[in-house]
């Protein structure tokens, strides 16, 4: 075994990387915390035994014989967690070599669809036109779940690049908005949108901070519905930037709440009312806004509505 293989064998911090784990949760750490733990019982019991028993063959029998079970248990521990962290291991490399190769072919199919129906090669028939439609927005939504769950690979690899610069968040909530009110007219959603002047811009990622501000309103608007409010606001507190979304529609049962920002997540007041969700947006928005040394939360209440909330920081910004 070369000297490089044994280094690369003692950085911990890269092998625990390949796994998509951090430090704590990975199984060279866990295999240091139990040789730790085997070495202070063994004392312990010796301190003990010491105390108790005379003859010293006992003593020793008794040491040698907890520190085996113990070696055991921790070797059968370590065992499963690095099968486990394995298993995660394939799981995010299978998410994304099968993101990456679903995407090209997808950014083609939308590309016919669009030549088709813009009628260039020839005019669609009418009634076939909304066929398309409907390819059209179903190929959408796959391409955005390609996105989003190529997005989830990137965070859990610890590789999600952000292009930083000083942005205006007034500006992209007042984009977004705009460009929702299609969407919140179709679900009978009124959109109000409060927000300070002369709000300072923060430093960020503003493709990323696009997509937080989109998810919420997003979800706001599909879980609503009916002569539903969302009322958006965005003001300054203390150092930090506060953007809210508040809609008044289905909630969040309690039971769910702590499970929010898991990925792949959906309550079932909401897999009932909307099929259309991956349940990866919040895992994401979260990923984002603490990336941005942000925070985010939300408050909701069954059947009244929720809040949804996230803060950035003004000081990182370089020309407020
Ligand atoms: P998606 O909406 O695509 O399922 P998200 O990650 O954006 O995924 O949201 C996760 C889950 O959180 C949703 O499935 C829903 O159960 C709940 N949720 C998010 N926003 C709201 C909201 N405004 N009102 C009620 N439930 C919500």
């Amino acid at each position: 075994m070369s000297l490089k293989t044994i280094l690369s064998q003692l950085n911990f911090r890269q092998r625990c990387k390949r796994y998509g784990l951090s430090l704590w949760q990975c199984p060279d750490f866990v295999f240091i915390i139990m040789g730790i733990v085997v070495i202070f019982s063994a004392l312990f019991t010796y301190t003990i035994s010491f105390r108790y028993i005379e003859d010293p063959l006992l003593i020793a029998l008794i040491v040698i014989l907890i520190s085996w079970v113990l070696l055991i248990l921790g070797y059968i521990v370590t065992h499963a967690v690095e099968k486990l962290a394995e298993a995660t291991r394939l799981k995010l490399e299978f998410l994304t070599i099968m993101s990456h190769q679903l995407r090209a072919p997808f950014a083609n199919l939308r590309w016919v669809i669009d030549l088709l129906v813009s009628g260039r090669i020839g005019s669609v028939p009418e009634d076939q036109k909304e066929y398309l439609d409907i390819l059209k927005e179903n190929s959408a939504r796959l391409e955005e779940l390609i996105n989003k769950i190529i997005t989830v690979s990137k965070i859990e690899s610890g590789r999600l690049p952000l292009e930083k610069k000083p942005i205006s968040l007034k500006e992209i909530v007042q984009k977004v908005i705009h460009g929702s009110k299609v969407f919140a007219e179709a679900s009978n959603v009124e959109i109000e949108f409060h927000s300070e002047d002369n709000l300072p811009n923060v430093v960020g990622d503003e493709s990323r901070i696009r997509e937080v501000v989109e998810n919420f309103i997003d979800n706001a608007i599909k879980y609503t519905k009916n002569k539903g409010k969302v009322k958006v606001s965005l003001l300054k507190k203390g150092n930090w930037l506060y953007f809210e979304v508040k809609d008044s529609g289905i909630g969040i049962p309690k039971e769910d709440q702590k499970y929010i920002f898991q990925k792949f997540f959906r309550s079932q007041t909401a897999l009932r009312r909307q099929a259309r969700g991956s349940g990866l947006g919040l895992f994401i928005a979260k990923s984002i806004i603490l990336a941005h040394k942000g925070k985010i939360g939300f408050s909701s209440e069954e059947g009244k509505g929720s809040t949804f909330w996230f803060t950035l920081p003004i000081s990182l910004s370089k020309d407020n």
